[in-house]
């Protein structure tokens, strides 16, 4: 929906990023107590999308060839300040820096792992949240010619689409960050110009973006949709849609948007269980859609799409990594058009739980794969950074209380060993993910 009404106005509650948007109700998460209200309401301008900008300046008595000249400024010179548009006359840089934020990103912070192959990123936003993005060089290997790489080199970049997470996956850092805010389209966005521009300073493009970074894409998906819109215009960001991942838990009414859409980008289903009673444990939204269903909604989405889905499973030793776990899933997902990556979970505080050794991941693939569904092994990135999903705004969050961590834990324990003996969770779903699961099964 535009943000811009026909006189040029901004549109109060069309868009996040307009400045007089309600605010939403607070949480009780440790992202969320950690939000500040924002000092800045100008919406950021590398979120207006196609039209936007033009109606904008028409508001404004401006040429519209004006739009292509700012655009070059966003997307092609990726300027980080209005007073490096220099084809834009002096009077309308400073009407951009009075209407919007050039820039939503207030601050990052770089930690380097893997040898400098991972680059994660804390980034402050301008209201004092912290989001996280990483980005991950793939060099060029194999041969299959003089001058020719089997792959060629690639680098992909993982984003937020919300600040926290309201699922709350118990092996997920953000998980137990709790639910902070929707991201603004142009803070989604941005992330990507960010890593851009240090990718350009290499001499090489970004080439992949994965929305695998803090939050469900699917609890805040207007607005990752017209982020993924700005990213995939060839006047703007111009990534190839295929090139874009997103990855849900399960959110089915969604999934079932995202097939209406046709074939976009690559869909990610986080499964980490095929039995429900684990699931339900794994990834609480399972309680309000299971196993059949979310399986059954991605099914869809490759039938109409004709695009291979992608399911996730973060192998945690002794949890969901059993050779009846491997049957389950091979028997799941055989004769589907899906592949199976495998992801050693990642350590976090605060889990009771500890990654499968890398034999019990290779005999779980290999069982897997033995009762017909492809897999791979993936390696883990930046573990010398924090790597794991959240894991350094939770650091930055601060340590919560002892006796909060220690009913975490048994909480986790309880609840694990209830569903590895099949039985399906009693819990009801926490206050602020029925809050946003409602809104999004009211659409
Ligand atoms: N909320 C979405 C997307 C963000 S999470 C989703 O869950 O799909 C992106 C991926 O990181 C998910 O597959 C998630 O399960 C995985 N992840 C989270 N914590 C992890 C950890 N400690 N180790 C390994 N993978 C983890
Ligand atoms: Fe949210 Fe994904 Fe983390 Fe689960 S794994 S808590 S859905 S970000």
């Amino acid at each position: 929906m535009s943000p811009i009404d026909a006189t040029g106005d901004w549109t109060a509650g069309a868009n996040p990023d307009a400045p007089d948007r309600e605010p939403r109700e607070p949480s009780s998460g440790r992202a969320r107590r950690r939000a500040r209200e924002s000092g800045d309401s100008r919406p950021g301008l590398s979120g207006l999308g196609d039209g936007e900008l033009e109606k904008w300046l028409a508001s404004r008595g401006q040429p519209a060839y004006r739009a292509r000249q700012i655009r070059d400024a966003v997307w092609r010179q990726n300027a980080s300040t209005a007073a490096d548009y220099l084809t834009v006359p002096a009077p309308l840089r400073s009407l951009i820096d009075e209407s919007f934020r050039v820039d939503t990103i207030a601050e990052s912070e770089i930690k380097v792992a893997d040898g400098g192959l991972t680059e994660k990123t804390l980034h402050r936003l301008s209201d004092g949240v912290m989001i996280e993005s990483v980005l991950m060089h793939y060099p060029a290997r194999g041969y299959a010619g003089p001058g020719k790489p089997l792959h060629r080199e690639r680098h992909t970049l993982c984003i937020s689409s919300q600040a926290g997470c309201a699922v709350g996956c118990p092996f997920c850092a953000t998980g137990e960050l709790g639910f902070g805010r929707d991201l603004e389209t142009a803070e989604i966005v941005d992330q990507v110009r960010h890593a851009a521009r240090r990718v350009a300073a290499s001499g090489s493009h970004l080439t992949n973006v994965v929305f695998m970074g803090m939050g469900e894409p699917l609890l805040n998906l207007d607005r990752v949709l017209e982020s993924v819109a700005i990213l995939a215009d060839p006047r703007m960001f111009g990534l190839g849609a295929r090139h874009v991942v997103v990855s849900t838990s399960g959110v089915v009414p969604g999934i079932k948007r995202l097939t209406a859409l046709g074939p976009q980008f690559t869909l990610a289903v986080s499964l980490h269980a095929a039995r429900d009673p684990l699931r339900d444990v794994l990834v609480p939204l399972n309680r309000r859609w299971p196993v059949a269903e979310v399986v059954a909604a991605a099914r869809e989405h490759a039938r109409v799409t004709g695009r291979r889905v992608s399911y996730e499973y973060v192998m945690i030793s002794g949890v969901n990594d059993t050779e009846v776990d491997a049957d389950a899933l091979a028997r799941l997902l055989r004769g589907d058009l899906a592949h199976v990556n495998l992801i050693p979970m990642n350590p976090v505080a605060h889990t009771p739980w500890q990654a499968s050794s890398p034999e019990r991941v290779a005999e779980f693939a290999a069982r897997v794969r033995r009762g017909g569904v492809g897999v791979t092994i993936r390696a883990n990135r930046g573990q010398d950074a924090g790597a794991a999903c959240g894991q350094l705004a939770a650091d930055r969050a601060g340590e919560p209380e002892p006796s909060v961590v220690a009913h975490r834990r048994e909480l986790i324990v309880r609840e694990s060993e209830t569903a590895l003996r099949g039985s399906r969770s009693a819990e009801e779903l926490p206050a602020d993910l029925e809050a946003a699961v409602g809104k999004e099964r009211d659409r």
